[in-house]
């Protein structure tokens, strides 16, 4: 099969031909149909993800047709069309026992733990607890931007923000997850306020549901202007860029006993940025993070997709081929396009 492979860390990485792989007893091969391109595989080819082994094929954000099936595997066959979240739960630990596999202790991740979807097949293990059933009106394209971005952005305002109507709610950076993040808070009753440095993202937000923008790159205190346009304060803001002054901005425009939900990744020289943590006692603020979406808790998400509630087609953004991966991969931190790319000619 041809994947994208990269042998150094920060190296240019290039197609190859690699073997087709076999399911493991407990899991599916998935021919791949289409896979997003998402700021954590950047961070995978920058070094770091302490998970990722070389050589390696990066990509989570995956949609497909099961092609092969391992000989323990009860609920799934060949010719199913399925997506997986971006982390896989073992099925043996406390977490994974309780339901909360996004958390597991021996976690599954295509791209990072794992080779990924940069390919044109896919091992996936734990297939039982871990496969998402796609709804038959669902196109592959849509589908490979869920597992990442829409169901962290889900999970973040549904399960982890407790976002209600009436609530105002502050998302920084509209790449595909806080893009995502707002139209789902919006499709649950909430005022949304969107903050970028871009003009073309802030009206996409728009469009999407935000009924206020800020540019962050044309304002002295973003903090402060979210609280004029919120009349006090969010009560719900989520950093979905994953950058220190994105991280502070996000609690700093917070009311009291509001919640703040880190989706946004920090890693490398971001992984310990400063917390306002006077304002987090004085005001009885809650910090949350939020890991992907467990496989069981898809249903929910979409069954708002089928109602005609959500639409993540609409934060899709270019197609590319797996050739134009390469590129689009070294390119991922510089934050230009609109909406999630998507790798569908493999
Ligand atoms: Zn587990
Ligand atoms: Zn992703």
């Amino acid at each position: 099969m041809k994947a994208v492979v990269f042998e150094s860390f920060q190296a240019p990485p290039h197609i190859q031909q690699l073997p087709t792989p076999d399911p493991e007893p407990h899991g599916v091969v998935i021919q791949i149909a289409a896979s997003g391109l998402c700021r954590s595989d950047w961070h995978a080819w920058m070094g770091h993800d302490p998970d990722v082994a070389l050589p390696h094929v990066p990509g989570h954000e995956l949609a497909g047709t099961i092609a092969a099936v391992g000989k323990d595997v009860a609920l799934w066959h060949v010719g199913d069309r399925v997506t997986v979240p971006f982390v896989g739960g073992c099925g043996a630990c406390d977490e994974c026992r309780a339901g909360q596999q996004q958390v597991c202790h021996d976690q599954f991740q295509p791209g990072f733990t794992h080779w990924g979807s940069f390919a044109e097949y896919t091992s996936i293990h734990h297939a039982d607890l871990n496969l998402v059933r796609l709804p038959d009106a669902m196109d592959f394209t849509t589908a490979a931007s869920l597992g990442c971005r829409f169901a962290t952005s889900f999970r973040a305002v549904v399960d982890q923000g407790r976002v209600s109507g009436g609530d105002w709610v502050a998302v920084h950076g509209c790449g595909g997850v806080g893009l995502s993040a707002i139209m789902i808070a919006n499709a649950v009753g909430a005022n949304v306020v969107a903050i970028d440095i871009a003009d073309d993202k802030l009206q996409h937000a728009q469009a999407l549901g935000a009924v206020a923008t800020v540019n962050a790159r044309e304002c002295a205190d973003v903090a402060a202007a979210v609280v004029e346009h919120t009349r006090g304060g969010a009560h719900v803001s989520i950093d979905a860029l994953g950058h220190p002054s994105t991280c502070f901005n996000s609690i700093m425009n917070l009311r009291r006993r509001g919640r703040h939900v880190q989706i946004g990744l920090m890693l490398g020289e971001h992984k310990r940025p400063p917390v306002p943590m006077d304002k987090i006692v004085a005001e009885e603020i809650e910090l949350l993070g939020s890991h992907g979406m467990q496989a069981h808790r898809y249903s929910a998400m979409l069954d708002m997709v089928s109602a005609g509630k959500l639409s993540p087609a609409r934060i899709v953004g270019r197609q590319i081929t797996l050739e134009d991966a390469c590129d689009a991969l070294m390119a991922m931190d510089r934050h230009a396009d609109v909406g999630a790319t998507v790798i569908t000619a493999f």
